[in-house]
């Protein structure tokens, strides 16, 4: 049995103190280590520089910890039980991390707790102690993890079948606003720490829909209970799934205001991220690519897989909140069409194919620079475009559709915890389907090819339609009572919006890239008038032809000549067309529009 106690110091120190307890430690000497990445986000974090003291003892007396490598510790030989104690730093406000001050502690799992090397598979307790500052006192705790011994708060001992399962549990504590739900017989929780003014049962009857729809799409909610643990703040986003919660940041105003009636666009943005996570409880926890289950968590595991994964987790997410009339059908087309938008914008999608995409996600697409829209293809937003490719397709060609995969998966790969290996996706769409897919996965997974949306979704009573931005914020979509005239001249750029504008991206084929704008630039002047953010449209649009542009290039002044250019047509609106009475009938089955 491992033992670990996890207790939030003086919340000025920011640390975690944590007491791992190994019974019977291995006989040639105990290495210990913190994961270097987490699934789910795949970058390399080295947690284990955020451990700032660490000792050992056992019954014999202090043992002296060597450090291996990055991670590891090594303790020499020693008779049981092995006491470990150590000190966390935690000042990572962050779905991934641990980060606690005298509001709250919160914790993902690899963040903190040691893996003791061979034995990891045998089952532990972890004790969540109270901290001991008085704010603490009326402190609750939220977690995931099996109760076994716990207070009224939930402060105690909680247990889990070994270390993997123990580290797949984040835990919040703090003053906790909760709220419960249930679906198919199964307890659920959402509980938000920090400011906010969010009507909370609002939430809960919206995801207790969105997650009763998955549960159908799947056909089995394989777990006991589930949590959704949000942390509120003025302005961040994120997400992380575990097998039996999430861990969720958002913005404060994302939450549902009392009295709110359809779903504004930052609670649809809330309620699409909840979806996503609470369907990697199926696909991506448990249906699992063979990759992540042979690969350890020392050092990057690559799979071309993750299209399959985040993309088709994205293509849903949305999806869902139509189908279980969270939003409208025209609603649902505009989260769409900011997708669609959203790729159609990167010429990087003819350089990297979506299989490329995920595998070199730890280089690339987690560690994007300026070059990003010119050089990589998101397996996020092109992944859920290419899944609405594939279940439109389905519909279209094989009388079937993508949930029949989903269920399909989730029996032969989910229930049996049998790993996905890397063709296997494509080959069980296509024997499922009963058609050849080859073409299909070539051009759209492993080719860089924009997937036939325009012709797929008219069949479906759709109407997809290209036209130039409008302004900076123009993401797509719908746009009432637009007139192309209105459109100003483009320099293919994006800046920070600060005066002078500082070049924030140059896009391939824009006047920008031609005139020889770099990004980093800091933009002063056009035609001899200052350049200010806000003015930059209308100077652009007050006289055609080239223009005198001054800039600062670090300290050196250069002059350029720059000619601005219709904007291109790369900003996508779909609308309903109820002309065709057989593609209304495909799009109401394939939106459950009633
Ligand atoms: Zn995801």
């Amino acid at each position: 049995m491992i033992r670990y106690q996890v207790r939030p110091l003086h919340p000025g120190t920011h640390l975690f103190q944590v007491h791992l307890r190994v019974a019977r430690p291995e006989p040639g000497g105990q290495s210990l280590s913190l994961p270097a990445w987490i699934p789910g986000s795949y970058k390399i974090r080295d947690y284990a520089r955020h451990v700032v003291r660490l000792e050992a003892r056992s019954s014999d007396g202090p043992l002296h910890p060597v450090k291996q490598d990055k991670q590891t510790w090594r303790l020499p030989a020693c008779s049981g039980p092995l006491e470990i104690e150590y000190v966390v730093y935690a000042w990572d406000l962050s779905v991934r991390g641990a980060h606690c001050d005298q509001r709250h502690a919160y914790f993902n799992g690899p963040a903190l707790l040691l893996r003791p090397h061979g034995r990891d598979h045998l089952p532990c307790t972890i004790e969540i102690q109270r901290p001991a500052q008085p704010a603490a006192r009326d402190w609750q705790v939220a977690t995931s993890l099996a109760p076994e011994a716990v207070d009224g708060d939930g402060f105690g001992r909680y247990r889990a079948e070994d270390y993997a399962d123990l580290i797949d549990h984040p835990v919040e504590m703090g003053r906790l606003d909760r709220v419960r739900f249930a679906v198919r017989g199964v307890p659920h929780f959402i509980t938000v720490n920090g400011r906010h003014h969010g009507d909370l049962d609002r939430l809960a009857r919206d995801l207790a829909a969105i997650c009763e729809a998955e549960a159908d799409l799947f056909g089995e909610l394989p777990l006991d209970r589930y949590g959704f643990l949000i942390q509120v703040t003025g302005e961040d986003y994120g997400g992380l799934e575990h097998r039996d919660s999430c861990s969720l940041i958002c913005a404060r105003h994302e939450l549902p205001r009392p009295g709110l009636e359809a779903p504004d666009e930052a609670y649809r943005r809330l309620l699409g991220l909840c979806a996503h996570e609470y369907f990697h409880l199926w696909h991506v926890k448990r249906i699992r690519p063979l990759a992540f289950q042979r690969g350890g968590l020392e050092a990057e595991v690559h799979t071309r897989l993750l299209w399959v994964f985040e993309g088709i987790t994205s293509y849903y997410d949305d999806l869902m909140l139509v189908r279980s009339g969270r939003i409208t059908a025209r609603a649902y087309l505009d989260l769409l069409a900011h997708t669609l938008t959203r790729v159609w914008r990167g010429s990087g999608r003819f350089k990297q194919s979506l299989a490329e995409s995920g595998f070199d996600a730890w280089t690339r697409f987690y560690q994007q620079d300026e070059n990003a829209p010119n050089a990589i293809v998101s397996y996020y937003a092109k992944g859920a475009l290419v899944a609405l490719a594939l279940d439109l397709h389905l519909r279209l060609r094989a009388g079937t559709d993508l949930d029949r995969i989903m269920r399909t998966l989730w029996e032969r790969h989910g229930r049996t915890g049998e790993g996905l290996p890397e063709e296997g996706f494509e080959r069980l769409t296509a024997e499922v389907a009963g058609i050849d897919l080859s073409d299909f996965f070539a051009h759209y997974v492993h080719g860089t090819a924009d997937p036939p949306l325009e012709e797929l979704l008219a069949a479906f009573g759709v109407a997809l339609h290209l036209r130039p931005r409008k302004d900076a914020k123009d993401q797509g979509g719908a746009m009432d009572a637009f007139a192309p005239a209105e459109v100003p001249p483009w320099l293919g750029l994006d800046h920070d919006g600060a005066s002078p504008p500082r070049v924030t991206r140059v896009y391939d084929g824009g006047p920008a890239q031609s005139a020889g704008i770099a990004p980093g630039d800091r933009l002063l002047a056009l035609d001899g008038v200052e350049i200010r953010a806000a003015m930059l449209p209308e100077m652009l649009q007050a006289i055609p032809g080239p223009r005198r542009l001054h800039l600062f290039r670090g300290d050196e002044l250069l002059e350029l000549e720059v000619t601005p250019a219709e904007p291109p047509a790369d900003t996508c609106e779909l609308r309903l067309e109820e002309g065709d009475p057989a593609a209304c009938a495909r799009r109401r089955e394939w939106l459950r529009e009633s």
